[in-house]
């Protein structure tokens, strides 16, 4: 760790599941371990990563069944979870007395942050790791988060360009928007052995299928269904997907596994559910897809692909396009095109070369450009002077 000049950081999560933003938020906990702190508003996995990585971690009580409200509630502005958001913000403001600033990664986490600072509370830092649109966030919310963010909001930290032209889009002031990536570590990635034959051999896939990976949680907008029906038209392809229902979607889960079942793909598909082992799984893969049906905000699978020194085909838009240069660090296809991305996949199998080419290219980039050490310096630069 460089000389940091060790500022007291109260890290509120609301959601304690292992999500992009949860796995990005590890990094800078980590970071500033030192001298912070994560309060956690719900219980979960994230809790328990995070005292493995040495960083003190509290767990906000809370009366279950007005929490259940909040959980329940689509949107933040029920009446009985106006009433939770502001209990948790007393706290919050009480608690952050002791710390320099509450970095909020979380849109709920941030209203919570926003109460806290309203009451007295330290300056308040919203991480946003979403693209602000109508299709994930009613504009209500929309309005509730921007509102809050120009009115008590110190800094704003954005994950991508395509993020920050949301929040600006939806009335957000640019002045308080500061980029700050997500942090891979490519060690992680280069100490694990290229040949995965045995994971291969375990799934009885045979030596010369192509295998294709898909590293999503199971969602609808993360586009599982697109990579099925675009392997129903390569015949010779095995698919593993990787994830699992986060936040609900398990009548979608099971659409999927009826897909799977079909002729056309039966023995194809091989659904892992949740694996914490990202990189050796990715090593198995001749090929990565991220074909979400939106634009990603960010798209960490995209930059692990990359430290894996897979070829990676991507949905073109949002944080991807900002990662993948087409052609030449990886493919970018238009969203919800079997077609397009059936044809994509063959001209990376069919053409080595070309794959090398696109995996040299995009592991130098990712390596520098998404270190830990660099993105670390990004979030020192954000809460420069609060
Ligand atoms: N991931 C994981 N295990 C899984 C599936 C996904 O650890 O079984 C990780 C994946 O490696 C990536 C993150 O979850 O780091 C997902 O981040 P991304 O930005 O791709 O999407 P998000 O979930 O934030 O929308």
């Amino acid at each position: 760790d460089q000389q940091r000049d060790r500022k007291r950081i109260l890290f509120v999560s609301y959601t304690a599941m292992l999500g992009g933003g949860e796995l990005c938020l590890l990094d800078f906990a980590k970071a500033y371990r030192d001298s912070s702190e994560v309060l956690l508003l719900t219980d979960g996995v994230l809790k328990t990563r995070l005292e493995s990585l040495g960083v003190r971690v509290n767990l906000l009580t809370s009366s279950k069944r007005s929490l259940a409200a909040v959980k329940a509630s689509s949107g933040l502005a029920s009446l009985k979870s106006i009433g939770e958001l502001w209990r948790l913000g007393r706290q919050v403001a009480q608690k952050s007395k002791d710390f320099d600033l509450i970095h909020a990664n979380n849109q709920k986490g941030f209203v919570v942050a926003a109460i806290a600072r309203f009451l007295g509370g330290a300056p308040v830092v919203w991480h946003l790791h979403d693209i602000l649109t109508a299709d994930i966030f009613s504009p209500l919310n929309r309005r509730i988060a921007v509102t809050l963010a120009n009115w008590c909001a110190t800094r704003v930290m954005v994950n991508s360009q395509a993020t920050a032209d949301a929040f600006i889009a939806a009335g957000g002031n640019s002045r308080l928007l500061r980029t700050v990536h997500n942090g891979f570590d490519s060690e992680v990635f280069d100490r694990v052995k290229d040949n995965q034959a045995g994971l291969r051999e375990e799934l009885r896939i045979p030596r010369d299928r192509p295998l294709v990976g898909i590293f999503s949680r199971i969602s609808y907008w993360k586009g599982q269904q697109v990579l099925l029906e675009a392997a129903m038209q390569l015949p010779n392809v095995h698919l593993l997907l990787v994830g699992d229902a986060l936040f609900g979607e398990a009548e979608y889960a099971e659409r999927l596994k009826n897909m799977a079942m079909q002729d056309s793909l039966k023995g194809r598909v091989h659904w892992l559910g949740f694996h914490e082992d990202i990189p050796a799984l990715m090593k198995a893969c001749d090929l990565i897809v991220h074909c979400s049906t939106a634009p990603e905000p960010f798209g960490r699978v995209v930059v692990e692909a990359q430290l894996a020194k897979r070829p990676a085909i991507a949905t073109i838009g949002g944080g991807t396009s900002e990662i993948i240069e087409d052609r030449v660090t990886g493919l970018l296809i238009p969203a919800n095109d079997p077609q397009l991305l059936a044809q994509a996949i063959q001209d990376i199998l069919s053409d080595r070369d070309f794959a090398n080419k696109l995996t040299a290219a995009a592991y130098e980039q990712a390596k520098t450009k998404f270190s830990i050490s660099s993105v670390c310096a990004e979030f020192e630069m954000a809460i420069a002077g609060i």
